[in-house]
């Protein structure tokens, strides 16, 4: 039998960002904060404490790409195009998170 202790760890940041639209060559500041998350976990209880310390690590890393996916998805300030390649992986993300059986 496998037993495991899990960690998720959140961390949010407030960034200023610019953004920059391949569309329409117009550009902005953005003021986003981007919410990081981060898994690990400890088998048979061992190394929760570095479990734990990973998960947060894993969620501060998780920031920058988030980042960029807030930018891509919220759309260009001036014509209103979305990032296809973010829109691209949310619709992914979202297709994956249903075949988990999650809502
Ligand atoms: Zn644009």
């Amino acid at each position: 039998m496998y037993v495991a202790n899990t960690y998720l760890a959140t961390t949010a940041e407030a960034m200023r960002a610019s953004y920059d639209c391949e569309r329409c060559q117009g550009s902005a500041l953005a003021d986003v904060t981007v919410v990081g998350q981060g898994y690990a976990e400890a088998p048979f209880f061992i190394g929760q404490k570095a479990a734990a310390a990973h998960a947060a690590k894993a969620a501060t890393e998780a920031l920058p790409a988030a980042l960029e996916r807030t930018l891509g998805l919220a759309g260009c300030p001036h014509c209103g195009a979305c990032d296809p390649e973010q829109v691209k992986k949310a619709k992914l993300d979202a297709g994956l998170h249903r075949a988990g059986g999650n809502p």
